[in-house]
């Protein structure tokens, strides 16, 4: 199994290179070194993750030629004909967001795969989570790991564990970029968070995505020194009296979580922000917000999942949202952000079982397969949601991607 194609690399200009998939050129940026002309790189997020042998890399190419064509013409055809030539009006985007009318979330959505298309063509890209502890200082409203939540039974992985779950991911399963992801969880200090990285890079290739939540800057610093080169860390909402009424914590204050995002922005991390969709008490303006919110941070990927009412937290009254605002909502991020990585969440997939192929066709280029090992995986009990075996979920995947027309990759920014 494999979730990159290798490119060739088509030019070097010091730290850029262009690399060719196909006939389809793109820019990452290499870290490595000693690659040339020639060569053949594995990329992800716009970053050069493995040098690959020739012989290998012609042999999958050779491999994917002829389905890569395929899948380029189912996509092309659940696509590109569908909308012929209309665009979107940006005064719309809220009456887009608000509409109830079946017949026009189709059309907002085919407008969005469009532009998906368009921009990205049918490269999806499959990340893999590691969700390493359920410990979490903060006492969030809608979240099931929130300190309060007495009745649930805590876990940390041991840096061994999570280095070798990671190798195990990138190395039997496939993936080329992973998200480390945590309750606040201050067990793990900033020198240990930097070993997990270092010493998962040392055992494996990948793109690290980390989502620990408020921690300091200087731990931000050293987790990229270490080679994180992905920050996920959403917002939550754009609406600062939201989300004052329901984050509870010591670094729960919303100025610092932006900063946060914005000084990881600076440091060179790909980031990952967005919000929850569907808190009670929020509005179609908030949406509205938290999607340019998104744009103006400068965000390479877009996270809207669902609130998921969970039993053991003052929220467990309240109801998700319709699925239609999640559909919504990414179609508006697309329309706003044609070259995003928007993501399908897993909240959504939670929400409906058919959420993964909705939110692709919605204008959605990227989501994540939970490769936490089986025993903990349960625990991480952020919302109720189903789990299922990482075999059977990426065969699952592979087929509602194939159907889709979209292959598994991703090619650089
Ligand atoms: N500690 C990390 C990770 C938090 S969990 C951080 O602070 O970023 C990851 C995300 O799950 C949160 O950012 C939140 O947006 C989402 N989440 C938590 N509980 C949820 C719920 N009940 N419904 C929907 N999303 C939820």
């Amino acid at each position: 199994m494999c979730y990159s194609i290798p490119g060739r690399v088509v030019k070097v200009e010091n730290k850029q290179i262009v690399l060719d998939y196909f006939g389809e050129k793109k820019v990452a940026i290499n870290e490595l070194g000693n690659i040339r002309e020639g060569d053949y790189v594995f990329a992800q997020g716009g970053f050069v993750i493995e040098k690959v042998n020739a012989i290998e890399a012609e042999e999958i190419l050779a491999g994917w030629k002829e389905r890569f064509a395929e899948l380029k013409a189912i996509d092309r055809k659940l696509s590109w004909s569908i909308v012929d030539g209309a665009d979107f009006q940006v005064d719309s985007l809220s009456t887009y967001l608000s509409t109830d009318s079946e017949s026009e979330l189709k059309h907002i959505c085919d407008i969005a795969n469009r532009i998906r298309y368009k921009h990205l063509g049918n490269s999806c890209c499959v990340h893999g989570i590691i969700e390493f502890s359920n410990y979490c200082r903060n006492n969030c409203y809608y979240c099931g790991i929130r300190c309060d939540n007495m009745t649930l039974k805590r876990y940390r992985m041991s840096i061994s564990e999570i280095v070798a779950c990671a190798e195990y991911a990138v190395n039997n399963l496939g993936f080329r970029a992973l998200v480390l992801q945590s309750g606040e969880d201050m067990y793990y200090t900033d020198d240990m968070l930097a070993e997990i990285i270092s010493r998962i890079r040392d055992v494996c290739n990948t793109l690290i995505i980390v989502s620990v939540g408020s921690r300091s800057e200087e731990c931000y610093k050293e987790m990229y020194g270490a080679g994180a080169r992905g920050a996920l860390i959403r917002f939550e909402t754009s609406n600062l009296e939201l989300y004052k009424k329901y984050h509870i914590g010591p670094k729960a204050d919303w100025n610092h979580r932006f900063g946060l995002i914005k000084s990881a922005k600076d440091m060179g991390y790909l980031v990952a922000t967005g919000s929850i969709i569907g808190l009670p008490g929020q509005t179609i303006t908030d949406v509205l917000n938290d999607i340019l919110l998104t744009k103006e941070l400068g965000a390479e990927m877009y996270s809207f999942g669902p609130f998921i009412p969970h039993p053991n937290t003052p929220l467990a009254g309240n109801t998700s949202p319709n699925i239609n605002l999640v559909l919504k909502t990414i179609a508006v991020s697309r329309m706003v952000s044609p070259n995003a990585k928007i993501l399908v969440t897993t909240a959504l997939e939670t929400l409906d079982p058919e959420g993964l192929r909705k939110g692709l066709m919605a204008g959605a280029n990227s989501f994540m397969i939970n490769v936490t090992p089986e025993k903990y995986r349960r625990l991480y009990d952020i919302y109720p949601r189903a789990h299922k075996n990482i075999e059977a979920k990426i065969k699952d995947t592979i087929e509602i991607l194939q159907s889709l027309g979209r292959a598994p990759s991703d090619f650089g920014i």
